[in-house]
């Protein structure tokens, strides 16, 4: 049966292809206690819910053995069949059943708990995570007893099919891993706009829905699925007049982002002859390549905190010092801004997860993240500031500080940076110049800009977290998304002002935020001022576009009257005039 379900669109695009199910969560299963004459029917129930499971398994199986299906489909549908056909798993379940008289789906998920607390000890990384795998193939078999069994193999993957996943809630560390696995889009039932989840999929350039709300339990693994990333809609088991026509606006798409490809080499500058730099966000080293496929003027934000998730053991010196310099490398003469370890709030990251700063806090995102985690754990700050120097010797660096507020932190991170320049020099190592920026993306940095003008060498707006600061707004939180404006007066204010402050004082200053990246602000961005934007790669060429067709003397003016107006919706519908 068609339905749709909508929630809050965060990474632009169509994915047309078939429900993979990631769970972080145990099902809701009824637990109630059988009479002693219904224990061997339960028995009977429970193995025939198992044969119904392996037979769905054998169905994808064959769907995945079809040319051009996505090889990552073979290879869990092998893993999950495995764990099915260990006993581990499933005797311990006929045990409860028998001995305790539980009912079957309890009896799963009890047993499932158990075999996933032995995974939780194991020391390998790899074999830990395969837990979501025995997860799944619970949550399979329970799909089966609670009488909700999978429809089989009723459409074939076909080469074009993409593989979406479908979660409850996806972490930042999660969806980076998607960048190695051929995933075609997602959709979360959690999870805000500008939440580091959403950023990923921007970056990935995957279409991406969160805050379905109800799109996991509804949804079943292999279901033929549309996600529609630009209006926040997602699809499921379209009939063929639906998938035809978005078939047909996929292409559509395709084709407008292949045309755009034409400003690769196009100078970005205004109508009236106002050069404006266009640089890239990435998140990993091979994002680099990314950003030299669209022309950036240069890296304007490297969150390196991603190096660090989804491993057990930080990495070294000379590990972050290859990976910073192989993406200086890649960017040839062009500036690097390398922001430093901003881990914390949702950026978790497990080899961190015993050190003081990494404890799950009341208030993760008022907590001890970014900066703050850095000075207090200087040692491993001063290995990342050395590396990071180490490879400003084979490029142009700079070195970005996130969550600055005070005073007093800008004059310690700036001495933790001249000893790990004394560091280097002892053990001589070489290194450049290397320029020192601060993030203003807390209300009180932007309030109060003096040290910030006085002690650093350029400024970087981090609006996803201005935005988050200024209005209150959890910005992983799907439930308050739509309180999060971008261009509520209060946060217009604290940009205008930064950006003001900053030209006056002669610093330069960018925004690298998602405000940077969105088509729809590029004008009002200018009209404010801004020369210097940074955002994903995927997103360079239509601000670009946007640049090309704009008149920066005329946008002051016209941006002037706008930022004087003190309620958003007026904002807006003027912004969408510009
Ligand atoms: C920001 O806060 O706007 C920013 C660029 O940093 P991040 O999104 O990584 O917090
Ligand atoms: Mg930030």
């Amino acid at each position: 049966m068609t339905f749709s379900l909508h929630g809050q669109a965060v990474s632009g695009g169509i994915a047309i292809g078939r429900a993979h199910l990631v769970s972080h969560a145990i099902l809701e299963v009824a637990q109630y206690q059988l009479r002693e004459r219904d224990v061997a029917g339960e028995l009977v129930r429970f193995d025939k819910a198992v044969t119904t499971a392996r037979a769905e398994l054998d169905a994808l199986r064959s769907e995945a053995s079809v040319p051009g299906a996505p090889a990552e489909l073979s290879a869990f549908v092998d893993l999950h069949a495995m764990i099915l056909a260990d006993p581990a798993l499933t005797d311990g379940v006929r045990d409860l059943i028998r001995e305790r008289r539980c009912n079957a789906a309890w009896a799963m998920v009890q047993q499932m708990q158990q075999v996933v607390d032995q995974f939780d000890e194991f020391e390998d990384a790899y074999l830990r995570e395969r837990k979501q795998d025995i997860v799944q193939v619970a949550e399979r078999v329970l799909r089966v007893l609670q009488g909700k069994p999978r429809k089989l193999a009723k459409r074939k993957t076909t080469t074009d099919d993409d593989l979406i996943v479908v979660a409850n809630d996806l972490s930042p560390a999660d969806t980076i891993q998607f960048k190695s696995l051929k995933i075609g889009g997602f959709v979360t039932d959690l999870g805000g706009t500008t939440s580091h989840t959403a950023i990923v999929a921007r970056s990935l350039a995957i279409p991406a829905v969160v805050g379905m709300l109800h799109a996991r339990p509804l949804i079943q693994d292999e279901d033929l699925l549309i996600v529609d990333g630009t209006r926040g809609v997602l699809i499921v088991d379209p009939d063929s007049g639906v998938l035809a026509e978005y078939r047909l606006r996929k292409t559509e798409l395709e084709l407008d982002r292949s045309k755009l490809k034409r400003l690769v080499t196009g100078r970005s500058r205004t109508l009236d002859g106002e050069d404006v730099e266009l640089h890239a966000n990435i998140e990993l080293p091979e994002d680099a390549e990314r950003a030299t496929e669209v022309g950036a003027d240069g890296v304007g934000l490297f969150r390196t905190e991603f190096l660090f998730m989804n491993r057990d053991e930080l990495p070294d010196e000379d590990e972050q010092f290859e990976a910073y310099r192989s993406v200086v490398k890649t960017l040839g003469d062009k500036l690097v801004t390398i922001r430093t370890l901003d881990i914390g709030a949702e950026k978790e990251a497990r080899a961190l997860r015993n050190r003081a700063g990494n404890r799950s806090a009341p208030n993760p995102a008022l907590g001890l993240r970014a900066i703050r985690f850095c000075l207090v754990e200087p040692q491993l700050f001063l290995v990342q500031l050395r590396a990071i120097l180490r490879a400003s010797h084979y490029g142009r660096v700079r070195l970005l500080i996130p969550m600055l507020a005070h005073a007093h932190e800008i004059e310690q991170t700036l001495a933790l940076i001249e000893l790990a320049r004394m560091q280097l020099r002892e053990s001589r190592q070489k290194f450049s110049a290397v320029e020192v920026g601060g993030m203003i993306e807390i209300p009180a940095a932007a309030l109060s800009l003096g040290p910030f003008l006085r002690r650093l060498d350029f400024l970087s707006i981090g609006t996803n977290d201005l935005i988050q600061y200024t209005l209150a707004i959890d910005r992983t939180d799907g439930s308050v998304a739509h309180l999060y404006d971008p261009l509520h007066p209060a946060v217009l204010k604290l940009i205008g002002q930064t950006i003001q402050s900053a030209q006056r004082a002669g610093m330069p200053v960018a925004v690298c935020g998602e405000m940077a990246g969105d088509p729809k602000l590029t004008k009002l961005l200018l009209g404010m001022g801004l020369r210097q934007f940074s955002m994903h790669p995927t997103q360079l060429l239509e601000v670009k576009q946007q640049v090309m067709m704009a008149d920066a003397a005329q946008l002051a003016v016209r941006v002037a009257r706008i930022l004087k107006l003190d309620e958003s919706e007026k904002i807006s519908e003027q912004v969408d005039k510009l």
